[in-house]
């Protein structure tokens, strides 16, 4: 207990997290920080997401354990939007194994916004990594399934057991990205250009859009994460979802690029695989501890919501989440 940002005393733990009563009063503690700041704006590229009320706020965590606290608004549905990248990204690993997607979609940085263009060309139509919308349309190609609409149905399913419920899709911020998505359907032109997406392009932005459309709770994002963090099997449901492998390939490249831009940054904060999306979720995973889901919709320049990011840290320093973070054992102390 030393290192001490924003005032928050860093707790280090290698363990399981600290009891139910100790999580539940950190959680509520983070809602209570940060619930009246108002920084960062709605997105409103979709329109769709303009219509939301900017004041929610919820927080979640669960634990490998299955247990799962709440505050706020962490039963409100939300679009998942490029959160669904993390999932589809684990469910097409499971299918196809680490080296084909490893290969065809990336695992680097590009150090470019979500939807570069630019990214593409200076990388000789690579994609780079799966959490970029290039890297994700690359993907969602890949995804099983012989018409767009059983790669839909596969991609719902398993996202849906990711979460343990049926996860259902917001039709007007479908329809709403469908008018408005000029861009990624350029994305996936030049990628079939460069012979990195072998179908229909436009069938691959449209299960994209619905991929991004599906409605979850920031309740739901902590049980999803903690999925990751437990080897692939949903604390809930039991299931085994993916296996351990992909849980790790995942949270490697969630580490690397999944909070946009600023993916290095939060690392250095924060300390944990995460991927947050427009509509305002996040979700931080702590290996084989459980994760945190945030909902706030109110973002900063990189699109990562405000207040999920000050909650995430907060959370991240008082239950010892930080995966870097170390104490000096004993055993290495000056005897008496
Ligand atoms: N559906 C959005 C897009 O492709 C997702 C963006 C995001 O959450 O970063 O533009």
């Amino acid at each position: 207990m030393e290192l001490e940002v924003d005032g928050i005393e860093q707790a280090v733990s290698t363990g399981a997290l600290p009891g139910w009563e100790r999580v539940d009063h950190l959680v509520g503690s983070a809602y209570e920080r940060y619930r009246s700041r108002t920084a960062g704006a709605v997105a409103d590229y979709i329109p769709a997401l303009a219509r939301v009320d900017p004041d929610l706020f919820g927080v979640a965590v669960a634990d490998v354990g299955g247990r799962v606290h709440t505050i706020g608004a962490a039963g409100h549905d939300f679009s998942i939007q490029s959160i669904s990248k993390a999932f589809v990204y684990a469910l097409v690993c499971d299918a196809l194994g680490h080296t084909v997607v490893a290969d065809r979609v990336g695992v680097d940085n590009t150090g470019f916004g979500f939807n570069s263009v630019i990214a593409i060309e200076l990388n000789n139509g690579h994609p780079m990594n799966p959490m970029v919308n290039a890297g994700a349309l690359a993907t969602t190609a890949l995804v099983p399934g012989e018409t767009p609409a059983a790669q839909w149905e596969y991609i719902r399913t398993g996202v849906s057991r990711f979460a343990g419920r049926f996860l259902e899709l917001d039709g007007d911020v479908y329809q709403s990205e469908m008018l408005t998505n000029q861009r990624n359907k350029a994305i996936a032109r030049l990628l079939e250009s460069y012979g990195r997406i072998t179908i229909d392009p436009l069938d691959v932005v449209d299960v994209y859009t619905r991929q991004c459309s599906l409605l979850v709770n920031a309740r739901d994002l902590a049980i999803m994460g903690a999925t990751l963090a437990d080897g692939g099997v949903n604390p809930i449901s039991g299931q085994q979802v993916v296996s351990p492998h992909v849980c790790q390939d995942t949270l490697s490249v969630l580490a690397a690029a999944g909070m946009y831009q600023r993916s290095g940054e939060w690392l250095y904060e924060i300390g944990l695989p995460a991927k947050s999306g427009v509509a305002g979720g996040i979700v931080a995973v702590a290996p084989g501890k459980g994760a945190i889901g945030t909902f706030s919709p109110r973002l900063d320049e990189a699109g990562n919501s405000v207040r999920g990011q000050r909650a995430t840290a907060y959370l991240s320093r008082t239950l010892g989440l930080n995966v870097f973070a170390s104490a000096a054992t004993t055993r290495h102390l000056p005897q008496p």
